[in-house]
């Protein structure tokens, strides 16, 4: 049986571990701390060697991993996983980013509100996720920028309509299949609701595809990849890129035939790569922080899905999935279900799209 690991043992790593067992694939999810699994490393060396993250600790076991032959996409996250160097990847590769320009020690509020144009973010270039590590000028109260500047990059604030993610994969011999695009809801930074209508976005998934096609192309990625877009009225503009399975896809769990999960697994291993039937509306909520279960599990298209972490204010503990054929069934669950008080206006902004 194909044996493989997994950089990172958080929760998409066990859910890789799932897909796994039903693949009959062994699918080990290691923790980069994990010094003791040098020595299995060696002793029954993995055919393949996958992440589900693309920050992790310098240490000899994770430099051990990276130099393994079985190590893949070296490329994609020497440059995918500084924010600056992927920047500087999509602007070299033309696909539309929000404008963007490196911080020196001596900048200031006003020169790069000049540089860019408007407000402007600082997000730090290694290691943030879930909104952290980011810096508003449109709520700074003076000149000064925090002092982890020249550790960030700027971006200009994007005045977007939606934001829209795609993933997509990629095998050895460079067949690549998508998912239909997701729209996703943020409150401060962390994702809290995302919906797939199918066929919503139709001529932007073209154009989403192309990009996406062309960036794994480029980096003879294999797997899973995500990109996450601003819609403004230009057009599609890339947020971010992300070389792992992603947050956003996990309502393909019980809305497409073929998760984002198994098709992760399907291409770095070689099985067939096919276009997964997403026949409904799927709507996927995050639980973030100590919200407690509502009774959501009465109704037949929902799945609750805990990952087993200690409860702490910001971070995301499961999700809950509901799928239905029809449109007006998501509306209705959506609508009922009992959410804290930072969920509702991405509550109110995911209905106004399902009703839309
Ligand atoms: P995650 O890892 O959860 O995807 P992250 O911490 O890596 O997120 P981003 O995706 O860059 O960070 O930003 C998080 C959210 O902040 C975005 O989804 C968006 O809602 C908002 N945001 C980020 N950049 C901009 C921008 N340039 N203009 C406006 N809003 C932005
Ligand atoms: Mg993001």
């Amino acid at each position: 049986m194909t044996q493989v690991w997994v950089l990172g043992d958080g929760q998409l790593g066990s859910m890789l571990h799932e897909a796994g067992r039903r693949l009959g694939i062994v699918v080990s999810p290691q923790s980069p701390d994990d010094l003791q699994a040098l020595a299995a490393l060696a002793d029954m060396p993995p055919d393949i060697i996958t992440a589900e993250r693309e920050h992790w600790p310098d240490n000899v076991f994770t430099r051990a991993l990276q130099a393994h032959p079985a190590w893949l996409n070296a490329p994609a996250f020497a440059v995918l996983a500084d924010r600056q160097s992927q920047k500087a990847l999509l602007d070299a590769l033309q696909l539309p980013t929000a404008p963007w320009c490196p911080v020196t020690q001596d900048a200031h509020v006003g020169t790069l509100r000049a540089a860019l144009g408007g407000e402007f973010l600082l997000k730090q270039r290694r290691g943030a996720y879930d909104g952290r590590g980011q810096w508003r000028s449109d709520k700074a109260s003076g000149i000064s920028l925090p002092d982890w500047r020249t550790e960030a990059i700027a971006e200009r604030r994007i005045q977007f309509s939606t934001e829209l993610s795609l993933i997509g994969a990629r095998d050895a011999a460079g067949n690549m299949v998508f998912y239909e695009l997701t729209e996703n809801f943020h409150a401060d930074g962390i994702l809290q609701i995302s919906v797939m209508q199918p066929g919503r976005y139709a001529s932007l998934q073209r154009v989403a595809e192309q990009y996406h096609a062309r960036l794994m192309t480029h980096l003879r990625y294999q797997g899973v990849l995500a990109i996450e877009f601003f819609l403004t009225p230009e057009g599609l503009l890339i947020n971010e890129v992300a070389p792992r399975v992603h947050n956003s896809g996990h309502w393909m769990d019980g809305g497409a035939s073929i998760s984002q999960f198994e098709m992760h697994l399907r291409a770095i291993a070689g099985l067939p790569l096919v276009t997964p039937l997403q026949p409904g509306c799927s709507v996927m909520v995050n639980i973030i922080g100590e919200q407690a279960h509502p009774g959501c599990l009465a109704l037949p298209g929902t799945q609750l899905h805990w990952y087993g972490k200690q409860p702490r204010a910001g971070r995301k503990l499961g999700h809950m999935n509901f799928f239905h054929p029809d449109r007006e069934q998501a509306v209705q669950w959506l609508r009922a279900l009992p959410l804290e008080a930072p969920f509702e206006e991405s509550r109110r902004l995911a209905l106004s799209a399902l009703e839309g």
